[in-house]
């Protein structure tokens, strides 16, 4: 039986940029040969994007919506697409146009050459922040993938985005990660060896319209959940701060001891006292705020809440809701 393929997009406000995606896709999907579907995911957007995907619908039945309810953010829209999915191979990929669709012919070639991952990386990103703060974002990237990389128990390597191809066997490993607070990328990372993986270079061109929605505090709250999602190390660190503190201050006794009864020096002021006692309440709520943490991923966890609600458009079958 003929193979075919599903591409999932993830689109949140891309009026701008979803018939120019579809268009450019169909020409791709048309030299590759396979049957396939293009799932596009709105993620709750509030411009036009579901109207011009509903128009691309009619002229197009290769064409399914899933519509979110409401801005559950990138990596519920990703999951929620899977999970619609149908394909022997699930291609996932940004509604901006930054993912050049003519790469994934050469995933495709791969994936019938036997891959059952194709992954990408960015050689460089030309909507990649620009000017004075250039520098700082570099560093930022470069400690954040130190960081996670030492803290976390998954390995996420640097400049991978979305944009691959999973074969349907791995999709439905995916999907038994009924998790509340998934982290897509991190969890491909939990079923096989990254780096064993092929990669496919690419450059990045600059979005086509609209703004990234990505910012600074959305990245930080990312890289702070690859650490907590996948690692408990960050509980070990805390216990060797407590030995750590621990020995000084009965080393500080010690020498506190031995000046005022054994040598019959003054005792230190006040101020040694009062250091002492930030630097220790700073180190107790750094260690709580770390447990709090876990916590908190808990309390979301045992909820078992439904990771998202939306409605399903198919021109081939009645609308079927999740
Ligand atoms: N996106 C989404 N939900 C969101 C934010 C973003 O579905 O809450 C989509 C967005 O429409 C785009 C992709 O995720 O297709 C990547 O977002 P963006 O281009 O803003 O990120 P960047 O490329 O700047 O990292
Ligand atoms: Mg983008």
């Amino acid at each position: 039986m003929k193979k075919m393929l599903s591409i999932v997009i993830s689109a949140y406000n891309e009026e701008g940029n979803v018939k120019e995606l579809h268009r450019q896709l169909k020409l791709v999907l048309k030299d590759i040969g396979l049957a396939h579907e293009i799932i596009f995911v709105d993620d709750g957007s509030r411009d036009r994007t579901l109207l011009y995907c509903y128009e691309l619908q009619k002229s197009d039945p290769a064409v399914k919506i899933v519509r979110l309810t409401k801005n559950f953010g990138h990596e519920t829209a990703m999951i929620a697409g899977m999970d619609y999915s149908r394909g022997d191979a699930v291609v996932f990929m940004d509604a901006d146009l930054q993912h050049p669709p003519r790469y994934i012919a050469d995933m495709v070639k791969l994936w019938q050459g036997g891959e059952k991952i194709v992954l990408t990386k960015r050689r460089s990103n030309a909507d990649a922040k620009r000017g004075l703060l250039r520098p700082f974002y570099k560093i930022l990237s470069k400690i954040y993938y130190w960081g996670l990389n030492f803290l976390s128990d998954v390995k996420i390597p640097e400049a991978t985005p979305d944009f691959r191809l999973i074969d349907r066997e791995y999709i439905e490993f995916l999907k038994k990660f009924q998790e509340q607070d998934s982290m897509f990328r991190g969890t491909l990372s939990l079923i096989c060896d990254v780096s064993k993986l092929p990669v496919i270079e690419f450059d990045a061109p600059a979005r086509l319209s609209g703004e990234s929605k990505y910012n600074f505090i959305k990245s930080a709250r990312l890289a702070l959940d690859s650490v907590f999602q996948f690692s408990i190390r960050p509980l070990y660190l805390a216990m060797w701060f407590a030995v750590i503190l621990g020995t000084l201050s009965v080393i500080l006794g010690s020498y506190v001891i031995i000046e005022r009864f054994l040598l019959s020096h003054p005792a230190p002021g006040y101020a040694t006292i009062v250091s002492a006692i930030t630097f220790t309440g700073a180190v107790i709520l750094f260690v709580l705020a770390i447990i709090g943490m876990y916590i908190g991923k808990i309390h979301i966890e045992v909820k078992k809440r439904a990771l998202y609600f939306a409605e399903y458009f198919s021109r081939d079958e009645k609308q079927v809701s999740k």
